[in-house]
């Protein structure tokens, strides 16, 4: 059995749909094949601003039907005479949706949850629903939330592998196609949950994992992985192979070609990922499998942008100490707060974080009670990875360095 992951940008219109539909179709025949889809284009997105107005108590009637209009467009053209239960399908969760709009807004993370989720199960009927039509094959829709099953942590919940494999192998028997949402779960008590933003590469992976897939694609509107991202790095050239190791390597530094934790259920297994281009099946894709850190041998870039650089510094110029560090993380660790890069000094330590606007004040908020606490915001952090002088030099030309630090497979800089 194999798995198919399509990301938002698969699936941004209907004729991005349709294409979708026919590497289903092509690939199904005497298959059992799970396909994991993402939300419609930007349609994350759009609902975040619907969450966000929901909670600030602004009218969410506007963003709201943004997202139904797009929905209903793509419809109209996927289905001119036809799609009668599509369209109720879609009409329904668009109900539901109202409804939840209607209720107190609660935790943030789990109003997240409850509402953003709705991008993937308009998605997932919306193709199912296609296939039907049009693709000739079984498919099954299955609703994610009663097999990937997590802990209560809203945005950024891990999953609980004993119930999911149990679940997913019970559920996903048959032959044909399977369709599930990418990104949600639930905590088993009926809260919906998410697996952080473009999560639904490690839906694929946990898929895979539990059912022991021959192999899985994600497929991408690029013909592979790429030793950098084009729109941001000149003269990039694509990989063909990468091994696990490495591959997590460049996910965690934010190549952001593949969710950072998609690699470590299919290492398990030693089940082999392709990233493949959905707008030219002929072209060769990049597999991420056991063997060769990196072929060819290149230096890889990546750049994360949207860091704050935090520094630590002990009040009466007492040396950091081992039992500062740990209270640090600790902080860091309970608001979610993702440490991309760190270095010491005698009485201060430094980190790179995400700017996460929810979560970032809230720590710094908790450390200045301790500690003495600068920071810098709009931060980019650079890395390289297997670089030379030659690279490194060219990369900070023109740059303001504010932190930097090299080992022997990685160079990292952060630029203000
Ligand atoms: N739709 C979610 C997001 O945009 C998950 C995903 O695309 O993987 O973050
Ligand atoms: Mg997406």
């Amino acid at each position: 059995m194999r798995v198919f992951k399509f990301g938002g940008a698969s699936v941004k219109n209907a004729e991005a749909v349709e294409n979708v539909g026919r590497i289903i179709t092509r690939f199904a025949a005497n298959q059992k094949l799970v396909v994991v889809v993402s939300a419609m284009g930007k349609t994350t997105n759009a609902l975040e601003q619907v969450l966000h107005d929901f909670r600030d108590g602004k009218s969410h009637v506007e963003s709201l039907a943004v997202v139904e209009a797009f929905h209903n467009a793509i419809l109209d053209e996927l289905f001119p005479n036809n799609g009668v239960l599509a369209r109720k399908e879609v009409a329904a969760l668009f109900t539901a949706l109202k409804s939840e709009l209607q209720t107190e807004p609660g935790e943030y993370g789990y109003d997240y949850d409850r509402i953003v989720s709705y991008g993937e199960m308009l998605s997932t009927r919306i193709i199912h629903h296609w296939l039907k039509e049009y693709g000739g094959h079984r498919s099954v829709w299955h609703d994610t939330r009663n097999l990937v099953i997590t802990n209560h942590h809203h945005r950024r919940a891990t999953v609980n592998w004993e119930e999911t494999k149990k679940r997913i192998t019970a559920e996903v028997e048959s032959m044909g196609v399977h369709m599930v949402q990418g990104f949600i779960g639930s905590d088993g008590e009926g809260n919906t949950t998410t697996l952080g933003r473009e999560g639904s590469d490690y839906t694929a992976a946990v898929f895979a994992h539990c059912l022991d897939a021959d192999d899985v694609t994600i497929w991408k509107d690029v013909p592979g992985i790429l030793n950098g991202d084009p729109r941001v790095f000149d003269n990039t050239v694509q990989l063909e192979s990468i091994s696990y190791r490495e591959a997590i390597e460049l996910a965690y530094f934010g190549a952001s070609v593949i969710h950072p934790k998609t690699i470590q259920p299919v290492q398990d297994k030693g089940i082999p990922l392709y990233v493949r281009s959905f707008m030219d099946l002929d072209l060769e894709p990049t597999v991420i499998e056991k063997g060769l850190s990196l072929s060819p041998e290149v230096a890889c870039f990546i750049r994360k942008t949207n860091q704050a650089l935090i520094t630590v510094a002990s009040p009466d110029l007492a040396f950091i100490v081992e039992n500062h560090l740990s209270k640090i993380y600790e902080v860091f660790h309970r608001h979610g707060v993702t440490v991309n890069m760190m270095q010491n000094s005698a009485i201060s330590t430094s980190f790179c974080v995400n700017q996460d606007l929810q979560i970032l004040p809230k720590a710094i908020k908790e450390l200045s009670n301790v500690f003495d606490v600068r920071f810098n915001k709009g931060v980019t952090l650079f890395t390289i990875r297997h670089h030379s002088p030659g690279v490194i030099d060219a990369l900070q030309q023109g740059k303001k360095v504010l932190l930097e630090q090299i080992t022997r497979e990685t160079y990292q800089m952060a630029v203000g």
